[in-house]
């Protein structure tokens, strides 16, 4: 991989001297945290930034604390140097990876906690601490950086609304803003976990999203959430999924569940593949 310029910061306070710098020259500043081995998903995000602000920074921190004891912590994928390039290729001006300790020093123990539905169902039960984890790191990062607008995908779209409602709730001065999921052309949702899949796996995988376009127009076209989530779980295990954790239709905004389409609906599912567990959504509306 070729040399790279990107100026990379490891410390919060050498993040805050470089935007304080910008801010000094009147420029505006977007942020896009990312856990790295970055994808064409990272950099759509990345563009966003660009597209509304003067600079743009970019995180990479594997955040521990959003992982289970049981999840894929160890063997999530790293490769900073590669993601730097990338990064400086789409036009970034800075990267800020922070070492652990920089993050969670020593004697660290704040945590924030999103309650209410949006974090009842989905992947809230399954994965215990997990939205704790990420609103924590999430909210560190917006007042570390105190960017104006900071860019999050909504193909993590329960994470997305956890994280407006936090900023909300914290008045955390900075607009939050969600972009639309990227996807590879076979309709899989690009994501760094992707690479856990097997050549078999990887072809199973294309089934998800279309096994959620087939049920969200059949709920489109009115039919009952029931019968068609019952279905559409049949069908991921049919494809090859491993097991299915839920395939819901919900309120976008409350995450609560429908018994049928409305309008802001959204059709979610999680699914286990070998090793690799993935997550998708798309809108079901009539
Ligand atoms: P991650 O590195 O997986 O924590 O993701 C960092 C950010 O990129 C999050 O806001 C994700 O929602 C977003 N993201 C991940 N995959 C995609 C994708 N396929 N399209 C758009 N955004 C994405």
């Amino acid at each position: 991989m070729a040399e790279t310029t990107l100026p990379t910061a490891r410390s919060v306070t050498a993040l805050r001297e470089q935007v304080r710098a910008w801010r000094a020259q009147g420029l505006s500043v977007g942020l896009v945290p990312t856990m790295g081995a970055l994808h064409d998903g990272h950099l759509s995000l990345v563009r966003l930034a660009l597209s509304r602000c003067d600079r743009a920074v970019a995180t990479i921190f594997v955040n521990p604390r959003q992982f289970g004891p049981r999840e894929d912590f160890a063997a999530y994928p790293r490769s900073e140097a590669e993601d730097a390039a990338k990064l400086a290729t789409v036009g970034a001006h800075l990267l800020f990876a922070p070492p652990p300790g920089e993050m969670y020093p020593p004697g660290h123990a704040t945590t924030v906690a999103v309650g209410g539905t949006l974090t009842q169902g989905l992947c809230a039960p399954l994965r215990p601490g997990h939205f704790e984890g990420v609103a924590t790191i999430v909210c560190k990062l917006l007042l570390q950086s105190l960017p104006d607008r900071a860019w999050f995908g909504e193909k993590d779209w329960q994470q997305l609304q956890v994280i407006r409602r936090m900023a909300l709730d914290l008045d955390v001065p900075v607009a939050i803003e969600g972009a639309p999921t990227v996807r590879e052309p076979d309709g899989l949702a690009m994501s760094s976990r992707n690479a856990y899949l097997g050549a078999a796996e990887r072809r199973i995988a294309g089934r998800l999203p279309a096994i959620l376009r087939d049920a969200a127009g059949r709920l489109a076209a009115g039919a009952a959430a029931a019968p068609v989530l019952a279905e559409a779980r049949q069908a991921l295990l049919a494809a090859g999924f491993t097991s299915v954790d839920y395939v819901a239709l919900c309120d976008g905004a409350t995450l609560q569940a429908l018994p049928a389409t409305a309008p802001g609906a959204r059709l979610f599912a999680a699914a286990h593949l070998g090793r690799t567990r993935l997550i998708d959504n798309i809108a079901a509306t009539g």
